[in-house]
């Protein structure tokens, strides 16, 4: 039955509604509508100037139209009178074809007439920082490997079981929350769904880390690599198809525990995964991740090449049990939305082209990269080198559509161009005795 969401309203004391999308960065825009005009919204929408967020519109476009999906609502667990909902992004009575959840419906859509349904569960890392982002908070957390340190984690228990407390309430089924590979850095795990949901999940999570550590004095980030010299923040996705809800990447006869669906699948997103990588590691910081000397811990945990294995985190993707498998490239600037759209069109396209991955790689890339085989592919080294490939990617072009490779290109080469006019410390000391 559709969510009437007056009724909400009145039924959980919710006053106020954010109504609220995710635009082309990543970034949560939304407007703050009283419940008293709830029922006016949900059917017209809440206004915006698309130029005004990062959209790819012009200052003379008319109004942006976000509707909300009803079915998305999340009542903030630690601000109980206000309900977040997800919104779908329109312009002249049409779906704006290149807003990212616009996107992924498409994508899910086109799958479902394949016969699938994509679920995802996400690893979002973040850092917990001073309010000024300048160093993390906790001054006594230096240990050299400081993955799963007991001490580090309590000391930031407040936050940590806020956090959780709340994905409880929200019926999440929230199931571990750790310390990460990085001083002050953090990651907590719920079950994973249907791609819709989790991307709904993740980009709500995103801003419920941040507003939670807020209210404990502290800065939440989910930047790729805030600290050169520390294990950067990914967002490791696990992917698994399902037909007629039974798992279509299921099989137990074979040694992973994979069906021919599923490798087919890991080789189309292997065959792509230069063309997303502008798409899952979207900044110009993201690629000091992918593209980083070993850290303080003794390793980055972040692949630089496209390659496959099994339960072996050296590689971008891992087969850690039957029936899935984990894409380790993308990082938390990524887009919950774009993330899931762009492995959905590269897996399906490896299952409708019976794209072979090869033969997994059973070696530690981080030390042994040159017995891989000649030819394997190197992910790109920065920003604007993916931005290139992306640009010319005749897949994402044909099933994400040519507006959004257009404006996402169009946007992201900016800010790869306003990048490229700082002067750094760097270039001074190895240009000026030139
Ligand atoms: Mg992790």
């Amino acid at each position: 039955m559709p969510v009437d969401l007056a009724v909400e309203a009145r039924e959980r004391g919710i006053k106020y509604f954010l109504i609220s999308y995710v635009d082309l960065f990543g970034a949560l825009r939304a407007k703050l509508a009283p419940a008293a005009a709830i029922t006016d919204m949900a059917k017209d929408g809440a206004g915006f100037a698309g130029f005004a967020s990062w959209l790819d519109m012009t200052p003379a476009d008319p109004d942006v139209l976000a509707i909300p999906d009803a079915a998305s609502l999340i009542q903030l667990p630690w601000k109980r009178e206000v309900g977040w909902l997800a919104a779908d992004p329109y312009m002249n009575g049409k779906l704006v074809e290149h807003a990212p959840r616009n996107i992924l419906k498409r994508m899910i859509a086109k799958a479902a007439k394949a016969g699938f349904t994509l679920k995802t569960g996400v690893e979002c890392e973040f850092f917990l920082l001073k309010p000024d982002g300048s160093a993390i908070s906790d001054t006594a957390d230096t240990a050299t490997k400081p993955c799963y340190d007991q001490a580090a984690l309590m000391r930031r228990y407040d936050v940590i079981s806020e956090i959780c407390d709340s994905m409880l309430e929200l019926g999440w089924a929230p199931y571990q929350n750790d310390h990460e590979d990085a001083n002050g850095q953090f990651e907590m795990n719920w079950q994973f769904d249907d791609a819709l949901l989790t991307a709904d999940r993740m980009a709500f999570f995103k801003y419920m880390v941040k507003a939670i550590a807020e209210k404990h004095g502290l800065r939440a980030t989910f930047m790729p690599k805030p600290f050169l010299n520390l294990t950067g923040s990914g967002c490791h996705v696990h992917l698994s198809l399902w037909q007629g809800g039974k798992n279509a990447f299921e099989d137990r006869n074979d040694g992973f525990g994979l069906s021919r669906s599923a490798y087919n699948f890991i080789g189309g997103v292997m065959n792509a995964a230069s063309e997303l990588c502008s798409i899952t590691n979207p900044t110009v910081n993201s690629y000091k991740r992918i593209n980083a000397p070993v850290t303080t811990s003794g390793a980055t945990w972040s692949p630089n090449t496209v390659t496959y294995a099994g339960n072996n985190r050296t590689h971008m993707i891992r087969i850690p049990g039957g029936g899935r498998f984990e894409f380790r490239l993308a990082d938390g600037a990524t887009n919950a939305y774009l993330l899931p759209a762009a492995l959905l069109a590269a897996g399906l396209d490896g299952i409708a082209r019976n794209i072979d991955p090869g033969k997994p790689l059973d070696i530690d890339m981080y030390t042994e990269s040159h017995k891989a085989p000649a030819g394997t592919k190197k992910l790109p080294l920065n920003l604007l080198d993916a931005l290139r490939i992306t640009e010319r990617s005749e897949l994402l072009r044909r099933e994400l559509g040519d507006e959004f490779v257009n404006s996402y290109i169009k946007l992201k080469t900016r800010e790869w161009d306003e990048y490229s006019r700082h002067l750094t410390d760097w270039e001074r000391a190895n240009t000026l005795d030139c």
